[in-house]
């Protein structure tokens, strides 16, 4: 299988190579856990469980790693605002520790229910600070740094390559910068990579180190963190596409200037979910989990599918119409391959004929080609459909498609369909007129009724619940 991926770095699709044969070292982005994700950060970790998947499947062995930011995240990117954790601990009265290992389980427990594979590493920040306090000494040591009003300072001016990423003008960012907050930068881009005195003086995670007791800038831990678990270099780096002009950016100024190597090969980013009146945002208050959206009746899998149809490098808006169109989208899809599975009993077959073997062809050739699930989905629908494919093979490519998707499409629960969702209008409409004849005591009627619904080929169940119906098999 071929693999080609769209690179941030270089704005164009290139071809899939790890710097080391066979395995993929791959570095998402995580949760800042000071509450809930909303669905639009389940969108970002869905296209990068495809990511994985797929990689998985075109034969490579994946580490993937995340990091879960407990600490030090502020309300704006640009070390502006307050910290995230210390803000909701405030709110909630609920101590900071307590907030994280609550909102990192409820992370998880999301992340499972949407069949996104956990990382082989999640890593906390708390329990990496020595790794972080060794990656600024080591800028220190290199003269990227600065001690300003007791804060610790990455220099962007030191670093060349600044900006690279986010294809970022400084020279338009200096003229034209807005007045920066915190007078100890000597370049309004310049980033804190340790906070000793801040705004916050009664922070409660504060940790040793050579510059006085404090905690670290965002920025830091993923570098810090990303290079323990995967080494120097490596190829794959994830995240929302809000990442590339600061975070991302900063992380590739500190990891470089330390290294003095080039950090990540393919930068991999995901376009934004959006609502229709503009961004969703954690901070508006009122933001839509996936708790909201089981408790409004759909199931996760309704959630996995609504996003596998937009391409994961286009906006996607949400909205309770699309979400019910996703709904009843996947719903016929079930209905379609719980008929393959009946018929799929019946046949029998040793090698996979040639029109299966093209579906999944089409398929991979999809997804290889910079993840294009929604084309991925599409070619599912035709197999499905399509009558000259013996069910028996649909049913194994279906297995094989769904190890991308990961849609649960080969896993039938009779629950998912109650005996009545399959009746269609006009037999409904015979038996709720039978039950108006039994009711006015019109039992001729009624027992002609009966005779018309069975020669359609249902059969009636009288129970002391009232009229059972099913299909005649
Ligand atoms: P955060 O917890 O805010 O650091 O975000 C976690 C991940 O979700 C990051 O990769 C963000 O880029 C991504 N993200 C944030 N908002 C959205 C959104 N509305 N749609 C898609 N991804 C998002
Ligand atoms: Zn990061």
């Amino acid at each position: 299988m071929k693999i080609s991926l769209h690179n941030t770095m270089s704005r164009s699709i290139e071809p899939f190579e790890p710097l080391t044969n066979g395995l993929v070292r791959m570095y998402c982005c995580g949760p800042t856990v000071y509450n809930f994700a909303h669905i639009g950060n389940l969108r970002t970790y869905i296209f990068e469980d495809v990511l994985r998947r797929t990689l998985e499947y075109g034969g490579f062995s994946v580490k993937h790693v995340m990091n879960v930011t407990d600490v030090g995240h502020l309300t704006d990117d640009g070390d502006d605002g307050e910290d995230k954790m210390v803000k909701s601990s405030k709110e909630t009265g609920r101590d900071v520790y307590e907030i994280a290992r609550m909102y990192t389980d409820a992370f998880f427990s999301d992340t499972d229910a949407l069949h996104i594979l956990r990382p082989h590493v999640a890593c906390r920040a708390t329990q990496h600070i020595e790794d972080m306090i060794a990656l600024i000494k080591r800028l220190e040591e290199k003269g990227h740094t600065y001690v300003s009003g007791g804060n610790v300072y990455f220099s962007i001016d030191t670093f060349s390559r600044y900006g690279e990423l986010a294809k970022l003008n400084l020279e338009d960012l200096q003229s034209g910068a807005r007045i920066d907050v915190d007078a100890n930068k000597k370049n309004p881009k310049d980033f804190v990579l340790w906070f000793t005195k801040s705004k916050f003086e009664n922070q409660v995670m504060v940790w040793d180190s050579p510059w006085g007791k404090g905690y670290p800038g965002w920025h830091v831990e993923c570098s810090a963190m990303s290079m323990k678990y995967l080494g120097e270099s490596f190829d794959i780096h994830c995240g929302g596409i809000d990442h590339i002009p600061v975070h991302h950016t900063n992380e590739i100024a500190q990891s470089e200037a330390a290294t003095g190597k080039r950090w990540v090969k393919y930068w991999v980013h995901g376009e934004f979910l959006i609502n229709e009146t503009g961004k969703m945002s954690k901070s508006k208050g009122e933001f839509l989990t996936l708790t909201v959206l089981q408790k409004k009746g759909y199931d996760p899998m309704d959630y996995r599918y609504f996003c596998l149809g937009g391409h994961y490098r286009s906006q996607l808006v949400f909205s309770w119409k699309s979400m019910d169109s996703a709904k009843n989208g996947r719903k016929n899809l079930m209905k379609l391959i719980r008929g393959v599975h009946q018929d799929a009993t019946k046949a029998i077959h040793s090698d996979l004929s040639d029109s299966a073997q093209k579906y999944l062809d089409t398929f991979f050739g999809h997804l290889g080609n910079d993840l294009n699930a929604p084309r991925g989905l599409a070619t599912v629908w035709n197999l499905v459909k399509d009558n000259s494919v013996p069910a028996s093979d649909k049913l194994f490519c279906l297995g094989e498609m769904d190890k991308i998707l990961g849609l649960g499409l080969t896993v039938i629960e009779e629950s998912e369909e109650p005996s009545t969702g399959e009746i269609p209008e006009n037999i409904r409409a015979l038996v709720d007129e039978r039950i108006e004849a039994k009711s006015n005591k019109n039992y001729h009627r009624a027992d002609e009724l009966r005779a018309i619904v069975e020669e359609a080929g249902y059969k009636l169940t009288d129970t002391p619940d009232g009229t059972v119906v099913s299909k005649i098999v």
